[in-house]
């Protein structure tokens, strides 16, 4: 009997790329080392990743130059990381002397709705904190949005609008059915509106999580892998009682949202991207869990799973 290969989508943390260049560099080797494992485990893998501190750190030494549309600097970041984690995994592969896989980055855009609620309330903080009068001038010169972020300066809101279609999906597809590689849809991927046939960039930034979820029920994936920096979700995180879970039903997740056990803007939008695919399909799991501890939690060993 033929074993018909699970297909895996990955959605990738900040930890799996680090902070700055020589960080990147250090931390895609580790990532590699993941994602191999689950290669080599006998899965179909395909990946997207986040872009915060790139997106950022891009987007803030280009503005400096000239100005810059967001969604640029979004490109741009997919482009930059997509290098480095490409040769790493490539890198990696050979090293394991797996010799014909094809590794590509799909520089991917995807459609969000110009209606989107987001658009008229911005709370996604981007790029490095400012003083006071620092975000007044650039308020006046560049009408950002600012905010002042938990103490510790003022910083650029962007909407974060829900991702439709992602606009590469049969190009992905095609090089997903080949076997090749694929990184994409990288930093939530870049957000446009469409207007008649054509796309407009749009200065927003899509929530990874969220698009991973969208890109695994496109590919008609069977696990949703969400990995990060926590080993498993907990509820009362950080709390005396707090209580690591294995298992998570999604009328228990329901429940955990409600009672606020997860924190908007990190564990909450991978707790809805898991339950959102785990609802989609017989079939369909999501996995939350550590980036080193991957190959682990395919096997059952850890993370924390999400099914019907
Ligand atoms: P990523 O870059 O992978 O998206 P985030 O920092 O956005 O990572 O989200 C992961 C973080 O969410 C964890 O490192 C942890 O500190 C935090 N977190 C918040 N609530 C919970 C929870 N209930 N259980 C586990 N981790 C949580
Ligand atoms: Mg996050």
């Amino acid at each position: 009997m033929m074993n018909k290969k699970k297909r895996i989508v990955i959605a990738l943390g900040g930890n799996a790329l680090g902070n700055n260049l020589e960080e990147q560099k250090i931390a895609v080797k580790t990532t590699a080392i993941a994602i191999v494992d689950l290669i080599e485990e006998g899965c179909d893998v395909v990946i997207a990743h986040g872009n915060g501190p790139q997106v950022g750190m891009i987007h803030s030494a280009m503005s400096s130059i000239s100005s810059i549309p967001l969604y640029v600097s979004g490109a741009m970041s997919q482009t930059y990381i997509g290098l480095d984690l490409e040769n790493a995994l490539r890198d990696e592969l050979l090293n394991r002397g797996i010799k014909d896989m094809p590794v590509a980055t799909v520089m991917t855009q995807v459609v969000v709705d110009k209606e989107d609620k987001s658009f008229e309330n911005p709370t996604k903080p981007i790029g490095r904190f400012m003083s006071l009068e620092e975000a007044n001038l650039a308020k006046k010169e560049h009408g950002y949005d600012i905010v002042e972020d938990s103490g510790r300066g003022y910083r650029r809101v962007v909407p974060s609008p829900s991702p439709k279609k992602i606009v590469e999906i049969d190009s992905i597809n095609a090089l997903v059915e080949r076997g090749q590689l694929v990184i994409c849809c990288g930093g939530g991927g870049i957000p446009v509106i469409q207007e008649g046939n054509s796309l407009i960039g749009v200065d927003a930034v899509i929530d990874k999580d969220f698009v991973s979820c969208l890109l695994a029920k496109e590919l008609d994936a069977d696990f949703l892998i969400i990995l990060t920096a926590v080993e498993k979700v907990a509820i009362n995180f950080g709390k005396e009682n707090e209580k690591w879970l294995s298992y998570l039903s999604i009328e228990e997740a329901k429940g955990y949202i409600e009672e606020g056990h997860f924190a908007p803007g990190s564990m909450l939008p991978k707790i809805e991207a898991a339950l959102d695919f785990a609802g989609s399909k017989e079939g369909r799991a999501a996995l939350i869990t550590q980036l080193e501890k991957a190959k682990e939690g395919i096997n059952g060993e850890t993370g924390t799973r999400i099914h019907m």
